[in-house]
Order: C-alpha cells, then sequence, then structure tokens
C-alpha cells in the first residue's frame, strides 16, 4: 500500500519527552477520508500513554485523540463527506463493523477490539496508528464525525473530553433537578459541568483547587466544595444523585460514595493508574452502584456534537504551538490547565 510521509510530535520510549519525528500514513481507499488536522486537545490520557502508565504502550508513539481536520481527499465509495468538509476523529479510527456491539453502535466495546486512534493497530493487528499531533491523518468514514458550524477550534476537546463525560450523564439518568457531583475540575471536569448544566441539572464541583471556584460557577456549577478542607464529606453525606469522577491520579472513592444519596450512582470516567481500595459498605449501606465507562459510540459522539451545536457549548480552551507540548504535559499534570490545551497543527506546518 503506498503511504505518504507525514510530520508528527511525539515519543520515542516513556521515558523521553515528546519531539519531531516522520510518520508514514496511508493513501486514502475507497472508504477513507483525507484531512489536514487543524487542531488536537491534549487529553491527560496522552499523558499517561505516552509516559506508559498504563503499561503495554507500543513505541513510539504519536498521541491525540482530539482531533479537527479540514477534508482534503475522500475515496470513491465515501458518501457522508466532502472535500472541504470541517470533521473530526475521537479515540477511534476503526472496529469489525459486524459483531453485535459495532451492529448496536457501541463500536468502544467492538468484540474484536476497536482500532485505537493512536498507541495502536488498524484493524490487521500490525499497521500502527498515530494520533493528531500530526499534520494530516487518514480514515474511514465511519470513524470520521461532521463538525456542526459554529464549533470552532474550541470543539477539538469534544472528541473525548466531550463524549466521555456526556455518555454517562445521558446514561445514568441526568435531567432537569438532578444533583450531579463532577470530580476534578480539568479537561473532562470542566466538559462535565458545562454538559449536565445544559441537560437541567444543578451541579457541584468537587475540587482540590479553590482557586477554580470562581471558574467552575461561570461553567454553570451552583455548589463548589474544596475536597481538602475539613469537614467536607461529612458535611455534605447524601446530597448528589450522580457522581462523574474525573481525577487522573488514584483518590479515596469510599469518602465520594458517601456524598451519595440511596441507590445513586458515581461513574469512574478517570484511569488513575492504581489499584484503589473500595469498601463493601461504602457501596452497602444505601445501595449504590460504582460504574465506569469509556468514550462513547460513534453515533453517540455525533449526537453530542450536534447538542453542543445547539446549545453553543465548546472547550475552554489554551491554544499552544506544537512546540510547547512538553510544557503542556507539566502544566496539565500540575492541575494548571484552563480547562483544555489545543495544539495549533498550523504551527507543525509552518
Ligand atoms: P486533567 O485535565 O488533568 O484533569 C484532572 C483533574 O483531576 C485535575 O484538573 C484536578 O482537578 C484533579 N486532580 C488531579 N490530581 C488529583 C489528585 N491527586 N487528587 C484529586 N484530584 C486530582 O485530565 P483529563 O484530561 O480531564 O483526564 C482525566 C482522567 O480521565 C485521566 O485519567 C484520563 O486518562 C481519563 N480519561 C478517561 C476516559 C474514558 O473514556 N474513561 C477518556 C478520557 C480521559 P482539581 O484541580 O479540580 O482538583
Ligand atoms: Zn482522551
Amino acid at each position: 500500500m503506498s503511504t505518504r510521509s507525514t510530520p508528527a510530535w511525539g515519543t520515542r520510549a516513556p521515558d523521553r519527552p515528546l519531539e519531531p519525528m516522520t510518520i508514514e500514513r496511508r493513501e486514502p481507499g475507497p472508504r477513507d477520508v483525507a484531512m489536514d488536522i487543524l487542531f488536537c486537545g491534549i487529553c491527560h490520557s496522552d499523558i499517561h500513554q505516552a509516559r506508559d502508565e498504563w503499561t503495554g504502550g507500543l513505541f513510539p508513539m504519536v498521541p491525540g485523540h482530539e482531533i479537527i481536520g479540514r477534508v482534503t481527499a475522500v475515496g470513491a465509495l465515501v458518501t457522508k463527506f466532502a472535500v472541504g468538509d470541517l470533521v473530526g476523529v475521537g479515540c477511534m479510527v476503526d472496529s469489525c463493523h459486524t459483531c453485535g456491539s459495532c451492529g448496536a453502535g457501541d463500536e468502544q466495546f467492538c468484540e474484536k477490539g476497536a482500532a485505537l486512534t493512536y498507541n495502536g493497530t488498524e484493524m490487521d493487528r500490525v499497521t500502527r496508528t498515530y494520533g493528531g499531533y500530526s499534520s494530516h491523518v487518514v480514515v474511514d468514514e465511519r470513524f470520521t464525525v461532521r463538525v456542526p458550524d459554529g464549533l470552532d477550534p474550541a470543539a477539538a476537546p469534544l472528541l473525548c473530553a466531550g463524549i466521555t463525560t456526556y455518555s454517562p450523564l445521558r446514561l445514568n439518568g441526568c435531567g432537569p433537578g438532578t444533583r450531579v457531583g463532577v470530580v476534578g475540575l480539568g479537561g473532562l471536569g470542566h466538559m462535565a459541568v458545562k454538559l449536565a448544566r445544559s441537560l437541567g441539572a444543578e451541579v457541584t464541583v468537587l475540587s482540590t483547587s479553590a482557586g477554580k471556584e470562581k471558574d467552575a460557577r461561570a461553567l454553570g456549577a451552583s455548589r463548589f466544595l474544596v475536597t481538602t478542607a475539613e469537614g467536607v464529606f461529612e458535611g455534605n453525606a447524601g446530597t448528589l444523585d450522580l457522581i462523574i469522577d474525573t481525577v487522573s491520579a488514584p483518590h479515596d472513592y469510599n469518602a465520594y460514595l458517601g456524598l451519595l444519596r440511596a441507590r445513586g450512582t458515581m461513574v469512574l470516567v478517570g484511569a488513575p493508574p492504581e489499584a484503589v481500595p473500595v469498601h463493601p459498605f461504602s457501596l452497602i449501606m444505601g445501595s449504590k452502584r460504582l460504574v465506569g465507562s469509556v468514550i462513547g459510540g460513534i453515533a453517540e459522539t455525533q449526537e453530542m456534537l450536534d447538542h453542543c451545536a445547539r446549545h453553543g457549548i465548546v472547550s475552554e480552551i489554551e491554544t499552544i504551538a506544537i512546540d510547547q507540548v512538553n510544557a503542556a504535559y507539566e502544566r496539565v499534570l500540575k492541575s494548571d490547565v484552563r480547562y483544555r490545551f489545543v495544539i495549533d497543527l498550523a504551527t507543525l506546518r509552518a
């Protein structure tokens, strides 16, 4: 198969910084959409994987799964997209298309294992995938979504942070009056606040950073609790219906479960590498549910983008040049991002 050399930034080993490199992308096949990447968000998952914190990483690795691009070419069988369209690509670039999960629109649960946008392979299980910290990418049209008019570069983080929080909010009954707690006000957390508000919920932010209160309220939260403050868990026991936990580092789930009312649900989307003990009585008393959630399906991602366009929801972003990516990683690790870094890939083409 013919390929095209493509400039990118990636890492050659877990203990190395990101650096310029060249990768090979396939030429578009009949069902493919080729796009110039305009913007790519920096997700904390990029850092977990670039540093191999989840283990099993494939190096060299080019991270990036919050991609906004402009279509430059389409294959002969492509029906959904045309040259010039603004499109998005999230965490997956292909799946088997035949299993029950794919048939149900849950490509993220593909029984053969979906092809991840980076740190993975195509469905042939041989050809490596490389992510959005690069100048262009070629993706099957079935894994390309339409970016509605009016959503600008600040829409890039919707492709992961947006869908990862939208899906569990919707699936766990978030609606008018639901008391939703969002743990961690970072990339995912700030999208959870905006999306829960847009669904009519009353939002409480639970944060370790007292300095984020003003922002949390501006994003739509009506309560802000500093989780390191004395007595905060005891004083607010049973006050939440649904918790979305977006925290990237290990923390005590038992304490947060105490904030749920009886039969309430806590959803883990934050993915710390380490195991955290959960006491059975944290769940038994009050018949509470502790569940996980991973991104969302492709149709659901399109639904989320359309919802965001209707409600005027984008991310709060800080745009950076590609050569600032290592510094940006350090700031994410210090919870010092308001609230998503987005790489302007024009700086890679320049
Ligand atoms: P992020 O921007 O770094 O936000 C994480 C937030 O967690 C921080 O802003 C901080 O908020 C809080 N936090 C950080 N360290 C903490 C600690 N030690 N104790 C308590 N709170 C802490 O990260 P992100 O991009 O939103 O990603 C968050 C997590 O979700 C990552 O683990 C990522 O891999 C995972 N993720 C999962 C999925 C999925 O499908 N399930 C998809 C994408 C990402 P405060 O300053 O407010 O405390
Ligand atoms: Zn992500």
